[in-house]
């Protein structure tokens, strides 16, 4: 087992491509770690940079206490998981779980008992002697896992392992993923670019733009203080709503004054900082949970947002309501019971203590830290 750290690595691609920028990151010995971005953010790249795959422009990346920049890929003691599952076709799963220990000339006793082992592990135990093209897409994901597991690695890579699976599967997938990574304790870094995987299986997410890491942290504070509008419109689901405004003063207090005649007093936790936006612009931040919901609708002298009903989507326990207030629209998560007309205007209560705020010049958090 092993931690891995990255010191200031970037990555330009020919053509002067700069796919990665000044990464820095301690993966903890045993720890799961997602990279979690949209298409293009560079996490593929700084994967394949830990495995080997594809060199690093500049900075050092380290296995354990050992700089591999110049460490040929089979010799990091890393297995990569990836989204093909790149399983041999002509082999059967036993071969294709065998093939690297063979290489590796790992005594045949040796490479029976652990691909029996990964195979009891995973539930694949009744398919060894199947080729791939017999095997539905989650047991050729089992494989492709089983075949990483054998090899008894230091570190686990996984580039978006889950991608080509129906819903269904991903869910289960996922599931086995984190029972595995508790079963073995091997140090796993994931990479995807589905917030909802990152959210349920990361003990720690480094969400990335750019290029750049955004924010590294554990995915409830990610959730609860996003250090920028980046990874708060990213993290959720529906995403949180942003609302343009202004900060006032009024009767001695702050106020948020915003598009459509919106205004919401500004918390206690969150004045110091706001203070000094007074009359300047700001962007509100609001999880639709935080509207209209049961515990915003609880509170005493809660304010209201009056808008439109534009549409109600029914899930089943809660329902989506999407509002449209002057030129902004929001969606607020509200217990499927509570009736919502469309056309007719509304006046949900807000979870102020909840609001975020951010600088619209940098985008970054203003506020409760
Ligand atoms: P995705 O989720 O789409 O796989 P990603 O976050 O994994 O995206 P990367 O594949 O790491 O992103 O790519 C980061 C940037 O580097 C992108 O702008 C991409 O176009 C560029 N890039 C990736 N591979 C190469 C390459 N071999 N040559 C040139 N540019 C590349």
């Amino acid at each position: 087992m092993a931690n891995v750290s990255f010191d200031r690595v970037e990555k330009v691609y020919p053509g002067n491509i700069k796919a990665v920028a000044n990464f820095n990151l301690d993966v903890r010995d045993g720890e799961f770690v997602v990279l979690v971005g949209p298409s293009g953010c560079g996490k593929t790249t700084t994967l394949r940079m830990v495995a080997g795959l594809e060199e690093i422009s500049s900075g050092e990346i380290r296995i354990g206490d050992r700089v591999v920049n110049n460490v040929p890929p089979k010799d990091r003691n890393i297995a990569m998981v990836f989204q093909n599952y790149a399983l041999y076709p002509h082999m059967t799963v036993w071969e294709n779980m065998a093939f690297g220990l063979k290489l590796r000339k790992v005594p045949k006793k040796e490479i029976e008992a652990r691909v029996k082992d990964a195979a009891a592990i995973l539930g694949i135990g009744e398919l060894l002697d199947r080729r791939p093209k017999a095997l539905s897409g989650g047991q050729r994901q089992r494989v492709a896992v089983g075949r990483a597991i054998v090899r008894k690695p230091a570190v686990f890579l996984f580039d978006e392992p889950l991608s080509n699976l129906h819903a269904k599967m991903r869910v289960q997938m996922r599931v086995e993923i984190s029972r595995l990574h508790q079963q073995l304790g091997t140090t796993m870094i994931y990479v995807t670019h589905d917030q909802i995987e990152a959210m349920t299986m990361g003990e720690r997410i480094v969400v990335m733009k750019d290029g750049r890491i955004q924010q590294v942290d554990d995915p409830i504070s990610l959730y609860d203080r996003p250090a920028n509008r980046f990874v708060a419109g990213f993290i959720g689901m529906p995403p949180m709503n942003f609302f343009a405004g202004h900060v006032r003063m009024s009767q001695g207090g702050l106020l948020f004054d915003g598009v459509g005649g919106m205004r919401l007093p500004i918390p206690e936790q969150d004045m110091a900082a706001l203070a000094a936006f007074r009359d300047r612009p700001v962007i509100l931040g609001l999880r639709p949970e935080d509207i209209g919901s049961a515990a915003a609708e609880q509170l005493p002298d809660a304010p209201r947002i009056r808008a439109a009903v534009e549409v109600v989507e029914p899930m089943g326990s809660e329902s989506y309501i999407y509002f449209r207030l002057a030129d902004t629209t929001f969606i607020s998560r509200v217990d499927a019971h509570r009736k919502f007309k469309v056309g007719h205007t509304a006046a949900p209560a807000v979870f102020v203590e909840k609001a975020h705020f951010f600088d619209p010049a940098t985008e970054t958090r203003i506020g409760s830290p």
